[in-house]
């Protein structure tokens, strides 16, 4: 299949398809076609872009099922801009595929289309162009968003004596690929709900939305809760203490029986895609409020401190970890 065929037939012609809110068309003055497309940033609004790389046998295993990959890698992306609490817009997609192989089929495209556009038409985010190549499989993703000037979640704002929050359970995600290379086995519900949360993670845009005015720093976890709230302590220039007993853990992991190993991956397993964040007490009444309502599920971890580094405790008493996060290199 030549270039120009493929990109035509499995991301153009299926954008077209594509019931666009009224909000996305109108930010798009030219799509797919041309040098480059033409975006519209709202009104008072900033745009919040980022880019993220997935490559085979590293951030997901080659058998994986294409729709998976192409959710996963589009659905990690828009945990960036949740993480900034910006509203998703439009992406790009530069696509490295294998000559010859099976990559290049038309089965194997047909199934990454399906499943990048059922993401693309859930979150209301527009392909809007991309770039296609031959060499070892990988897929990056260029996402755009929009956010109300100067409301950004940053890492930086975060104030000693600020409470450190997280959305949902951690550790699902490092339990998830335990799972998957065949290293843990759980009953079958819960090997259901954990595939789940590795393939199909999802980005707290709702979440992210409500704390804008609440939460002083944010960011996404996908190196391991130690590590991501490490930088959060570096750009606001202070320290924090995580209590090891407060690490919200879901019935799969709890499953395990093997406390000690599911706060290990809660603290440090990665790839979880729940947000960290930070929020002073005089703001806490308005997010017990949001938790009591049920609009957001947050769990209170710990404490940010004077000095720097994250330090983790139980029960009072210092918590070692072997392992600080995933490291790349
Ligand atoms: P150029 O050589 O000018 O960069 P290309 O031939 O690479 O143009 O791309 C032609 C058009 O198709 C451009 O609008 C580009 O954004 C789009 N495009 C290329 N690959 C993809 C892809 N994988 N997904 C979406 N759009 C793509
Ligand atoms: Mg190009």
């Amino acid at each position: 299949m030549r270039e120009f065929e493929l990109i035509q037939q499995f991301f153009q012609r299926e954008q077209a398809d594509l019931l666009l809110e009224e909000k996305a068309q109108a930010s798009v003055v030219l799509g797919i076609g041309d040098d480059c497309a033409l975006l519209q940033v709202p009104a008072n609004k900033q745009l919040a872009v980022s880019v993220d790389t997935l490559v085979a046998g590293v951030h997901f295993p080659a058998d994986a099922k294409p729709e998976d990959i192409a959710e996963r890698a589009l659905r990690t992306n828009l945990s960036d801009l949740a993480a900034m609490g910006a509203e998703p817009l439009w992406f790009t997609l530069a696509l490295t595929l294998p000559k010859n192989s099976e990559y290049v089929s038309e089965e194997w495209l047909r199934s990454f289309s399906r499943g990048l556009f059922r993401t693309a038409n859930h979150y209301e985010i527009v392909l809007v162009g991309g770039d296609t190549t031959s060499g070892p499989l990988s897929i990056s993703i260029q996402i755009m968003g929009a956010v109300e000037s100067h409301q950004a979640l940053r890492r930086d704002g975060a104030s000693i004596g600020d409470f450190v929050c997280v959305t949902h359970y951690l550790g699902d995600g490092a339990a998830a690929l335990a799972l998957i290379q065949h290293r843990l086995e759980l009953g079958s519900e819960h090997q259901d709900y954990l595939r789940e949360r590795f393939y199909l993670p999802t980005p707290r845009l709702l979440e992210s939305n409500l704390l804008r005015g609440i939460a002083s720093a944010a960011l996404d976890i996908s190196d391991g809760l130690v590590a991501d709230l490490n930088h959060i302590c570096e750009a606001s220039d202070l320290g924090a203490v995580i209590d090891v007993e407060n690490l919200p853990l879901s019935p799969a992991l709890l499953a395990m029986n093997n406390l000690q190993q599911a706060r290990k991956w809660a603290l440090s397993g990665g790839d979880d895609y729940e947000l960290c964040f930070t929020v002073s007490p005089d703001k806490m009444p308005e997010l017990a409020m949001l938790i009591a309502e049920g609009k957001i599920r947050a769990s209170v971890v710990g404490e940010i401190v004077a000095g720097s580094g994250v330090h983790c405790e139980l029960e009072g008493e210092p918590f070692e970890l072997a392992v600080q996060g995933y490291q790349h290199f």
